[in-house]
């Protein structure tokens, strides 16, 4: 069975395929999620398809994606628990939603798909369209990392390397997608519906208990609103009394998350990168469920904190002290851990989500 997915803005139904609304462009999204049901958890099965009876999806390819540890440590004397996301089959949390996107895809006739990263997105669709034997393009901007670029081609996704400012690799692919399939990390709700398992896992492992803080880098933000929606669904189902606050990090040189927030918007501004930032993996300048973003931060008594390249950089290189080898942009969130705890207090349990794995980039 397949889940229905109609349009945010108008609630025209989309072909299970669509990546935007037909009729007016809009973002779509699924009418309705299924219900979490603790005693449906598959015990046996130690990754995300232990909770494949809520996906609702026939399980067509695995790499062994989800059931990420989730670790005590502490950085400046902070304690925390690290969720390692970095720690899946290509490494990043990507392949949390390119698994249920690519086994949703891979049950029409697709001879294609295209995406359009700066790196980890990349990595994670060619992989996965690869070993579904579906051939994928992968539009890249020319100056992104040579050690990324290098990962998508490893997985045997061809390279479309576009010139220019980041957002033009985007155009160039959505250009694309009137004729191909667009498999979007950005878009797809089907990429969102494997994001939420993280809160099913994070529930799960702490246990009798719930964290009462969530810190996510903020890209388009799809661990972000999985998470939160996961632990609503929990919620809903007599599991917690109370969603964890929600907190979303952004490099200070790109933040409309941040400036929506303080600025009490409905939706986030569109900013211009002021310079790059070593946090490329956020790199967004208008993320697509923006909206939503905001709101699960107001709803969940959240917030949204900017960190400079210099914090990032020292809680890259404390992580990696503690053994935990991150790339800059998951460093974001424990480079904020100072303004979470100055919002908190002390003696909150938290959760760090540690997104990238820090092998891609060392020596390079
Ligand atoms: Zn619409």
């Amino acid at each position: 069975m397949t889940l229905k997915i109609v349009c945010i803005d108008c609630n025209a139904e989309a072909q299970p395929l669509d990546w935007r609304c037909r009729d007016c462009g809009g973002v779509l999204d699924f009418a309705a999620l299924p219900p979490f049901s603790a005693k449906d958890i598959k015990m046996d099965d130690t990754s995300l398809w232990r909770y494949r009876d809520w996906l609702q999806m026939e399980q067509r390819i695995t790499l062994g994606e989800g059931m990420t540890p989730l670790v005590k440590t502490e950085v400046d004397g902070r304690k925390f628990l690290a969720k390692l996301e970095y720690l899946n089959p290509t490494g990043s949390y990507k392949d949390r939603g390119t698994v249920t996107m690519m086994n949703h895809i891979a049950a029409y006739d697709v001879n294609e798909v295209i995406d359009d990263s700066s790196g980890n997105a990349g990595a994670s669709v060619a992989a996965y369209a690869s070993a579904l034997g579906i051939p994928a393009r992968i539009f890249v901007p020319e100056s992104g990392s040579i050690a990324k670029k290098a990962l998508i081609q490893a997985f045997g996704g061809r390279l479309e390397e576009v010139a220019g400012a980041q957002h033009l690799k985007t155009e160039a692919c959505h250009k694309a997608a009137a004729s191909t399939t667009y498999a979007s990390h950005a878009w797809s709700p089907f990429f969102l519906l494997g994001q939420i398992t993280a809160a099913f896992e994070i529930w799960e492992q702490t246990l009798p208990n719930w964290p009462d803080a969530i810190v996510v880098p903020v890209g388009h933000g799809a661990l972000f609103l999985g998470i939160a929606r996961g632990f609503k669904l929990i919620k809903q189902a007599g599991l917690i009394d109370i969603v964890p606050k929600m907190i979303a990090v952004q490099s200070e040189k790109i933040d409309p998350v941040v400036q929506g927030y303080e600025s009490n918007a409905e939706v986030p501004p569109r900013v211009v990168e002021t310079s790059r930032t070593i946090a490329d993996g956020i790199m967004v300048d208008s993320p697509v469920r923006g909206k939503e973003i905001l709101q699960t931060i107001r709803e969940t008594n959240g917030a949204a904190f900017r960190v400079s390249d210099e914090a990032i950089q020292q809680a890259q290189v404390a992580l990696a002290k503690r053994g935990l080898i991150v790339e800059a942009t998951s460093a974001a969130a424990v480079a904020a851990l100072s303004q979470v705890e100055a919002m908190l207090g002390e003696n909150q349990q938290i959760v760090c989500c540690l997104t990238g794995n820090g092998l891609k980039n060392v020596g390079r």
